[in-house]
């Protein structure tokens, strides 16, 4: 039984922030939405609303919109030159890191996010995507042409214009930063909706973005639900590009808006049901570690989640004890503590959704052999579960579940695991557990999929590009080819000598 640390056990001596920044932030200034009206934000550890955050609307949207078009077609941003940006996106980055611990508590009493998680990795790292696409700011060029006539060409590569930018609540400052970095330094201008259930951090983000100096109507952050204040962006004919993380349910709404609107181009990181593979070569004990980790990290509320775990039958039998013993010894509890590996999911829909999985895993005829209750009548805390006798017909075996559930497979030979592994709508990510590398390559390759792991599991970086095949999505983000989707390129062409046409 997974030791469940919450409910007073264990005193915090982080400090819960007070919440500074709770109004949409438009064209440099903290104000009310139009209409007035607010939304509660709630934290996931006892179910509390913690503060209510302005609510926008489409009016909200199109003052955002308003400030940023300006900014985009008057302002200094997208005129200065790469290098300054670079400089004020690096400033951006350094008080991020001074403000760390505070960033940390908001995402924890937000998210339910592991505390020391979100402190000491992925707030510095957002931090150093700033910093890489700030030095890739002042090295974005066109070409010079080689044309077949007597004409000179080149190519320059202009930022895209007003972007829309659609996070999700999982990784509430991760997601901000790999789509507000390259944008930033493309030149962009932009508009970001954060998730309903996860506002906190986004405005704060904003309010140390003006403290750098990014000038006012480049970043405007307004929180609102998805059908109001993400659909206004969607369809609005003056956004020039929308950048969407979420589920795939959603992606195919934002296309929709998109073509019934002015055919916005869109970048959809979008949903996943992720294989993970351990051949009979494999390390068990290393290997359960890997798939554990893999599954549960961030509450299984990740988009890679290894949610289908497949293992050869040479070494299964041995492989199901491992997990199941390490499942139960994985710390569910309060997310400030730090022995704890699993905090609460981030709310009630969420909690709910997970638990109403697990009941449809039984009824299916799949066999729960660790888990499956709620752990706590406060907060929405969640027993790792396993189910074995998983086919990829059944619910769980096909849904992204977003919680921490592993479906557990046995394959026999290389080809089956190779037609199993694909065996689902989605493409996002899949891992390998090997010493053979004749066996990694023939699986890396034959898997479709935007990231194989070997070895590893869920090891970004940001150099790395990340991003779907099929139902996963499209385009790409991180490394140099997730600034491309903020540029686009225009050809100028002259005649060599003495012009024909004049
Ligand atoms: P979601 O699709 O419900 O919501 C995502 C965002 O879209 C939110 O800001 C929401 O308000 C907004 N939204 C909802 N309806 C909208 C509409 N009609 N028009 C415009 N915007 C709208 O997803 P979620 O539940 O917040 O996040 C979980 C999903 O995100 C999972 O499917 C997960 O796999 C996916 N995800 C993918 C990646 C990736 O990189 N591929 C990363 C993290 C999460």
């Amino acid at each position: 039984m997974a030791t469940h640390s919450n409910g007073g056990s264990y005193e915090s001596s982080v400090k819960i922030p007070t919440i500074k920044f709770n109004k949409l932030f438009i064209n440099g200034e903290f104000v009310d939405s139009v209409s007035g009206k607010t939304f509660e934000t709630v934290d996931p550890r006892t179910g509390e609303v913690i503060a209510r955050i302005a609510e926008g609307d489409k009016e909200d949207i199109d003052l955002a919109v308003k400030a940023a078009r300006h900014a985009f077609d008057h302002g200094p941003w997208p005129r200065m030159s790469g290098f300054a940006r670079g400089r004020i996106m690096m400033k951006f980055a350094d008080l991020i890191e001074q403000n760390v611990e505070e960033l940390a508590a908001l995402e924890t009493i937000d998210a339910g996010k592991l505390f020391g998680v979100v402190k000491d990795r992925e707030i510095p790292s957002a931090a150093n995507h700033l910093r890489y696409y700030a030095g890739a700011a002042d090295k974005i060029h066109g070409e010079v042409l080689k044309m077949s006539r007597e004409l000179q060409g080149y190519t320059l590569r202009e930022p895209i214009g007003v972007v829309g930018l659609i996070t999700p609540w999982n990784y509430p400052t991760t997601i901000f930063f790999t789509k507000v970095s390259p944008a930033m330094a493309a030149g962009c201008t932009m508009i970001v909706k954060p998730a309903e259930q996860t506002p906190l951090t986004a405005l704060f983000y904003a309010h140390l973005a003006k403290l750098a100096g990014i000038p006012d109507g480049v970043l405007n952050v307004v929180p609102g639900y998805g059908p109001t204040a993400g659909a206004a962006i969607t369809s609005h004919m003056d956004v020039d590009k929308v950048c969407f993380t979420g589920s795939t349910e959603v992606g195919r709404e934002i296309m929709k808006a998109s073509g019934n609107s002015n055919l916005k181009p869109v970048t959809l990181e979008l949903g996943g049901k992720s294989p993970f593979l351990i051949f009979d070569d494999a390390d068990v004990n290393a290997a359960a570690d890997l798939a554990l980790s893999g599954a549960l990290m961030n509450k299984g509320e990740i988009c890679v989640a290894s949610s289908r775990v497949y293992v050869q039958e040479g070494i299964y039998d041995e492989f199901l004890p491992k997990l199941v013993e390490k499942a139960k010894a994985w710390v569910v509890g309060d997310p400030f503590d730090p022995k704890v590996c699993q905090g609460p999911q981030v709310d009630k829909t969420q909690y709910d959704k997970i638990l109403s999985y697990i009941e449809h895993g039984k009824r299916e005829g799949a066999t729960m052999v660790t888990g499956g209750k709620p752990l706590s009548d406060k907060g929405y805390y969640i027993e790792p579960t396993i189910f074995t006798n998983v086919t990829e017909d059944m619910l769980i075996g096909k849904d992204e579940i977003f919680g921490p559930v592993i479906c557990l497979m046995k394959f026999r030979t290389i080809e089956e695991a190779i037609q199993r592994a694909n065996n689902t709508r989605y493409g996002l990510a899949a891992g390998i557990v090997t010493k053979d590398l004749n066996v990694a390559n023939t699986v890396s390759r034959s898997i479709r999929a935007g990231t194989i792991w070997i070895n590893c599991y869920s090891a970004f970086d940001v150099d790395c590009p990340t991003g779907g095949y099929k139902m996963s999505g499209f385009g790409r983000e991180k490394g140099l080819e997730g600034l491309n989707e903020y540029l686009q390129t225009k050809s100028v062409v002259t005649p060599l000598y003495n012009s024909p046409w004049l």
